[in-house]
């Protein structure tokens, strides 16, 4: 099996901007934009939203971090659940719009999740759904309101999301057929 390159590091970058230009574009009444990632990827890449954010407004919105993980219910279902651990918002979201970022979005299980858990830090202005790849298959009711790109696979076809931020030489988003 092959990796097949579906986007390279300028088109990341193209994605992203275009993201932070629509997350700054849609400011509907709320103030104190912050974002929110969910555990490695999303929090790579809420890092580099702020920044690119931060360089249209003039200052770089806070960000924060959560840790949600998919695991197995019992080796029979091949359904996984996300499990919340821990996270670190060092800030009260009482009033403020909300910016939850994730590498990729697939059956809304742990946005679900990761909303559950953002409760517990305040009554948000709003919560917005930022995800630089939408691989389809949605199982819940979870719509991103800005995305990098859809790219709609086979059922098993899994994206990795290769950022420099982990190690990697570039970053670039792959496909594993
Ligand atoms: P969910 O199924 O809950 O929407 O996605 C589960 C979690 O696994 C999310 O944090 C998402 O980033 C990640 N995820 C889902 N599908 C893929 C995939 O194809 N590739 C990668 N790298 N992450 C995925
Ligand atoms: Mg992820």
């Amino acid at each position: 099996s092959q990796a097949k390159v579906l986007f390279d590091a300028a088109q990341m970058t193209a994605q992203l901007e275009a993201m932070a230009r629509a997350i700054v574009g849609d400011q509907r009444q709320c103030p104190d934009l912050c974002l929110v990632g969910i555990r490695t990827g999303g929090v790579h890449l809420a890092k580099r939203l702020a920044v690119l954010v931060g360089s249209l407004l003039g200052a770089e919105p806070d960000t924060g971090i959560m840790d949600i993980t998919l695991y197995r219910d019992d080796w029979t279902t091949q359904h996984s659940r996300p499990k919340v651990g821990t996270t670190q918002i060092a800030f009260d979201l009482e009033g403020r719009r909300v910016v939850l970022v994730d590498d990729v979005l697939y059956t809304g299980r742990t946005v679900r999740a990761a909303l559950d858990e953002l409760m517990d830090f305040g009554r948000a202005c709003r919560i917005d759904l930022a995800v630089l790849i939408d691989r389809g298959g949605r199982e819940l009711p979870v719509q991103p309101d800005f995305v990098g790109a859809t790219v709609l696979g086979e059922p098993n076809q899994v994206i990795e999301v290769l950022l420099t931020e982990e190690g990697y030489p570039s970053d670039q988003v792959v496909s594993l057929p």
